[in-house]
Parts: structure tokens; C-alpha cells; sequence
């Protein structure tokens, strides 16, 4: 996989409003916030999409998920957050290394658009 955009700001090539960061993960704020919490967590491994994730990548996924609740918590939205991920270019996704949103803040309709 060629290098993107995230995997830039994983090297500090490309600067971002970075929120968390670990050995596995990385969660920094989007530069198109579609609520007034909305964070991207991303794994530092570059992973294309879930779909392409393996067996191998189970502790990197359930860390995006921990990571997500954690930034939702220390963002002082611990109790009313949504996670989405888009997976393939029909789903919306543009950006190809998985990522997971962290959205909070605001009103959700349900089912999702
Ligand atoms: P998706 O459409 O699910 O692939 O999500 C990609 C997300 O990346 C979008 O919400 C964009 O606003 C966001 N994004 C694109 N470029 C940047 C950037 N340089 N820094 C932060 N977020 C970005």
C-alpha cells in the first residue's frame, strides 16, 4: 500500500490537531468536523480498510474501539458518542487507510444516512 495521507500524518510529514497517540493508534481531530466532536482514529499499521484487516489485526481493531471511547470520555462526551467507518468508495469512504469517526455532541438520527 502506497503511503496516504494519514500514514503523512502518522510521519509528521502533514500537520494535525493529534488528540491521542500510542505504540498502535493515532487520533487526531478532522479537518471537516461534522459535529462538534469528531475525531479520526486511525491505526499506525496502514491498513486499507476492514475488509482487508486479518485475524492478526484483532488487538489493533478492539484497541481503535477503546481508543474511541477513551478520546469520547477525555472530550467530556463519555455517555452520548457515535463511531462510524466507512469501508470502500461506495460507502463514502476517500481517505484509504481505516479509520474509525468519533462523533459527539450533537443530535443522531437513526437510521444513519
Ligand atoms: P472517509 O470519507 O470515511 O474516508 O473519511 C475521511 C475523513 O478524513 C474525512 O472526514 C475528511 O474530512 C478527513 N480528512 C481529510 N484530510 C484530513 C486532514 N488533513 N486532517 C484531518 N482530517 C482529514
Amino acid at each position: 500500500m502506497s503511503d496516504t495521507l494519514f500514514t503523512k500524518i502518522i510521519n509528521r510529514e502533514i500537520e494535525a490537531d493529534i488528540v491521542y497517540e500510542d505504540d498502535t493508534v493515532l487520533a487526531f481531530r478532522d479537518i471537516a468536523p461534522q459535529a462538534p466532536l469528531h475525531v479520526l482514529v486511525i491505526p499506525k499499521k496502514p491498513i486499507e480498510m476492514l475488509a482487508r484487516a486479518g485475524e492478526d489485526d484483532r488487538d489493533v481493531l478492539g484497541h481503535m474501539m477503546l481508543t474511541a471511547a477513551k478520546v469520547a470520555a477525555d472530550e467530556g462526551y463519555g455517555d452520548a458518542f457515535r463511531l462510524a467507518m466507512n469501508n470502500g468508495e461506495k460507502a463514502g469512504q476517500s481517505v484509504f487507510h481505516m479509520h474509525l469517526h468519533v462523533l459527539a455532541g450533537r443530535a443522531f438520527e437513526w437510521p444513519p444516512g
